[in-house]
């Protein structure tokens, strides 16, 4: 029999996009040497999605779906999806067919290839046109910084569309942390993966999820959940004041014993002053991010909460 391919769909408020979606990849569908399942996963929509999802399983029943009590973010989605996914393949793609589903076929002869399977098939993209500049610069800098202070690497520009074997997907639904990076996640259980790269597609319809601010807050919960340099950096940084300060202790002491002690100084001094109390601060501030995270995590909340299911 032909192996079992699950596509795993996050859909947050994506009326529009979801019938365009299952007809592509009714389209694609006969190009696959493998029977497909769809496990989409309503994270918490506001719109007719869930009723969109409903109907379509009312017609077709290879549709599976996971519908959740309030909007959890794509990690929690994703995973909902890998684990409700019951494949011999599973892939992850978008909704919007920013991930092409023209791709499958060539995905899955990868990892299906008789000689020399991967584990894995990863996509990423070959450019960053038609997003916007500011947007661009500040992702390169942040694969860039992340790849520099973590052991785990992240491919610049990769996408969250993969195609992976069932060993790997049960190495990524048993990694059971609070603080879901998948890019992240997907790199570090290993595997063997083959790398496709396409050109940026637009997004079907609808509107993106991500606005800049919450962009920065994905970045930063990667680096917090990838790397603890920044906790090392806040103490060499301690160090290093620490040392300036005896520095000028010593030469204030001596300048005083052989010159007496004129006062003067206090612009300096304040602004010494400032300075260090900012970088107290600071370092208190990346410690409490830590802190933050291993308090989410010792709580051991539920990732996703489902409301209905079929
Ligand atoms: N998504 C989700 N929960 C969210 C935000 C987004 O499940 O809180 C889904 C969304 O429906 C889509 C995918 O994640 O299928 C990628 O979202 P989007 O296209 O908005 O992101 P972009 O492609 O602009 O990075
Ligand atoms: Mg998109």
């Amino acid at each position: 029999m032909k192996p079992l391919l699950s596509l795993v769909v996050p859909c947050f408020n994506e009326e529009e996009t979801i019938p365009i979606f299952y007809r592509e990849i009714c389209s694609v569908e006969p190009k696959l040497d493998a029977r497909i399942e769809f496990c989409f996963v309503d994270d918490g929509s506001r719109d007719r999605t869930l009723n969109i999802l409903k109907e379509l399983r009312k017609t077709d029943p290879r549709v599976h779906y996971i519908s959740f009590s309030r909007n959890f973010g794509k990690e929690a989605a994703l995973l909902a999806g890998l684990e409700m996914a019951g494949g011999d393949f599973v892939a992850t793609m978008d909704v919007d067919l920013q991930d092409p589903p023209s791709l499958l076929p060539e995905m899955l002869s990868y990892v299906t290839d008789p000689e020399d399977p991967y584990d894995c098939v990863a996509t990423k993209r070959s450019t960053r046109a038609g997003e916007p500049p500011i947007r661009s610069f500040f992702s390169r800098r942040f694969y860039q910084l992340i790849n520099r202070m973590s052991d785990t690497e992240i491919m610049d520009g990769a996408r969250d569309y993969r195609l992976m074997c069932r060993k790997m997907v049960d190495a990524i639904i048993a990694d059971k942390e609070y603080n879901r990076f998948s890019k992240g996640i997907f790199s570090w259980v290993g595997f063997r993966t083959k790398w496709l790269s396409y050109e940026n597609v637009e997004r079907s319809a609808g509107q993106t999820k991500w606005s800049f601010f919450k962009l920065f807050g994905y970045a930063v919960d990667g680096i917090l959940a990838y790397s603890t340099l920044p906790l090392t950096l806040a103490s060499y940084a301690g160090i290093v004041l620490c040392l300036i300060a005896l520095i000028f202790l010593v030469i204030i002491v001596v300048r005083a014993l052989l010159f007496g002690d004129p006062v003067a100084g206090w612009p300096s001094l304040a602004s010494i002053v400032i300075f260090i109390g900012g970088m107290e601060l600071l370092s208190q501030g990346i410690i409490g991010l830590y802190i933050s995270k291993i308090y989410l995590e010792t709580k051991k909340r539920q990732n996703y909460i489902i409301k209905e299911q079929e």
